[in-house]
């Protein structure tokens, strides 16, 4: 079993109200092989929101900082540990994200100066998935 990044599956969780839907994601939903989750949803913030980015502070923590300079690290870390909760229930053992998101982002992330710049790095929920064992899939590795 798979989860997916909501936003994949055509569902309007974005943080602008819009979707990336993707349509071989599509097609695992159909087949009930995956299920959506959308782990900003799950923490609590709404559609739309002020986008947010992962910053470092001076002691190399990271948190998440939105455009209008507000902490939503505990939303973000809410939403983490409901998507892996999930992810235990379902014994999803790989997940699909959406790539760059501060929660679904694997392996690049924006930067946090909200310039479109990408960093190394995972999202917050990535960060927990794979901590529990839980493989990474991009979408560009589905057949
Ligand atoms: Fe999509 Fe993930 Fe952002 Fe939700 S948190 S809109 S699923 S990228």
């Amino acid at each position: 079993m798979y989860i997916v990044s909501s936003c994949l599956a055509g569902i309007n969780c974005r943080y602008d109200g819009g979707n990336n839907l993707n349509e071989k994601v599509i097609k695992l939903v159909k087949e009930g092989k995956a299920i959506p989750v959308c782990p900003e949803m799950l923490g609590g913030l709404k559609i739309p929101r002020v986008p947010a980015e992962i910053v470092k502070n001076e002691d190399g923590k990271r948190k998440v900082i939105n455009k209008n300079g507000e902490d939503v690290t505990t939303e973000f870390i809410k939403g983490a540990m409901k998507t892996v909760a999930i992810a235990k229930i379902l014994e999803a053992d790989k997940a699909v994200m959406k790539k760059n998101s501060p929660s679904c982002g694997y392996g690049k992330i924006y930067d946090g100066t909200f310039s479109n710049s990408l960093v190394e790095g995972n999202g917050i929920t990535i960060e927990l998935l794979i901590e529990n064992g839980v493989e990474i899939i991009t979408v560009d590795d589905l057949a």
